[in-house]
């Protein structure tokens, strides 16, 4: 399937993923070039937008799934989109081709091509990754919630006390930001769900939480990884610093320091790879299999070709890549779309220059960390920053709304124990989990 010709003299721009980097550049570039100098067609697997951060809440129930995400079409503006996935890329034709859900076929011909593709789940690093879960995407979010209560459902019918243990003990792999969220939001998700199942106790539930590091979140200041270890233990969470996942199994996970721990559910959260189809190209890569790029954004050696976000390995004025954070995907889409219509008005590029502002996150029971430009915040208050920080990084007002309600609504419920599956069977979620160890 072919899209229309460009109008007479304009170029092609074709961005793929629509993540925190690929649709800000659209947004940027769309307005700033079409009718003039070129006219720029998004191409996205999902035709909606994620907020990262507040997946941990959409899976914990606290906000709905929906309101996590921002549909594209409206957040475009002089901007084609493709719903579709991207299958491969020939640069000699200047090419690319994908294809939609429904089975269509898209060959999309660019003059300038945007590679926003993101990352996915480190799955390679850890044996038996396939008996995990992961925590990137809201699919992934979805499948969390819904293998955590399925977890309580299946202990509340257990009689046997060994195979209860292991229904109700969740291991998660990894001490990062994602993990660490992950863990925190957990605490509390499952404390509110045990108020539906009287006949489990507090004392039978267990979180693991392994870190090969010697601490959590080498990202973040020594004194706010304490605060989180800290606020872990006390919260009963059984921590385990430099020790890693030799091997994960159908009933658990078989630990660095040889000891095992059973558990029907394990997520695994530790650390990115390459995208596949970024990973398929022959491109100049970092040792992370990220695409390399100059200051300004374009690959090397590839006339037309640039790259954004997890997907590519941006340098800063010290020459080391930008972290694979929102903050800095989206800034560099901006800063791309900036770099474009200059190129394409035939004038100069200027290279990306940014100081990370802070790191946050968020470790529920509202409380959380924040190191905000050098000034450390924790508890209530770093909590608090968080959420209206991303609340107000959520584009559109409706949106927003719909989340301020969810929190609202949050003061008043509980999260509850609904466990939608996806699948039309409703056994497809235990087919899903481990077999009973
Ligand atoms: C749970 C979680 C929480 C996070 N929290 C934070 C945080 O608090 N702060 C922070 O700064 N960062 C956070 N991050 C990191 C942040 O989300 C990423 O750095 C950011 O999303 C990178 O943006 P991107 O545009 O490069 O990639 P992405 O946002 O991953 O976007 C990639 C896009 O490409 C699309 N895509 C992928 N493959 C194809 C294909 N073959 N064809 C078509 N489309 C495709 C995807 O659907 C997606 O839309 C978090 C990440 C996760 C997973």
């Amino acid at each position: 399937m072919e899209r229309g010709s460009p109008g007479k003299g304009l170029k092609r721009v074709l961005i793929l993923g629509g993540g925190f980097g690929g649709v800000y550049a659209s947004r940027r570039l769309g307005p700033a070039v079409k009718g003039r100098t070129a006219e720029v067609t998004l191409v996205s697997r999902d035709n909606y937008f994620v907020m990262t951060p507040l997946l941990f809440e959409a899976a914990s129930g606290v906000i709905e799934f929906r309101h996590a995400v921002n549909p594209i079409r409206p957040l475009l503006c002089c901007t084609d989109f493709v719903n579709a996935t991207v299958e491969r890329v020939d640069f000699e034709r200047r090419e690319v081709y994908a294809e939609s859900r429904a089975g269509d076929m898209y060959t999309l011909p660019y003059d300038h091509l945007v590679l926003a593709l993101g990352a996915v789940t480190n799955t390679a690093r850890t044996p038996g990754s396939e008996h995990a879960l992961t925590f990137k995407t809201v699919h992934d979010a979805v499948r969390v919630r819904n293998r955590v209560i399925e977890a309580f459902e299946r202990a509340d019918a257990e009689t046997d006390p060994a195979r209860r243990w292991a229904q109700l003990t969740f291991v998660v792999i990894g001490g990062g930001l994602v993990g660490t969220e992950l863990v925190g939001e957990l605490t509390e998700f499952t404390g509110h769900l045990l108020r539906s199942y009287p006949r489990l106790r507090r004392d039978e539930l267990r979180l693991v939480q392994l870190q090969s590091g010697q601490r959590l979140l080498p990202e973040m200041a020594d004194g706010l990884a304490a605060y989180t270890e800290k606020t872990f233990r006390r919260r009963g969470v059984d921590l385990r610093t430099g020790v890693g996942a030799a091997e994960i199994t159908p009933g658990g996970v078989r630990l660095t320091d040889g000891t095992e721990v059973e558990a029907a559910t394990v997520v695994l959260a530790a650390g990115l790879a390459p995208n596949p189809v970024i990973a398929a190209l022959d491109l100049p890569k970092d040792k992370a299999g990220r695409v390399v790029t100059d200051a300004c954004m374009r690959v090397p050696g590839h006339d037309g070709v640039w790259a954004v976000g997890d997907c590519a390995a941006v340098p800063d004025a010290d020459g080391n890549p930008y972290p694979t954070l929102a903050q800095h995907a989206l800034r560099e889409g901006k800063h791309l779309a900036d770099n474009l219509a200059a190129v394409l008005a035939g004038k100069e590029p200027r290279p990306f220059v940014y100081k990370t502002r802070g790191t946050m996150a968020a470790l529920g029971h509202r409380r959380g960390i924040a190191n905000l430009m050098g000034l450390k915040v924790w508890g209530f208050a770093a909590w608090w920053v968080w959420r209206t920080y991303y609340l107000l990084q959520m584009p559109r007002w409706e949106r927003r709304l719909r989340i301020m309600a969810d929190w609202t609504v949050g003061l008043l419920f509980r999260p509850d124990a609904a466990k939608i599956d996806l699948a039309p069977e409703p056994a497809a979620c235990v087919h899903e989990s481990p077999a009973p160890v």
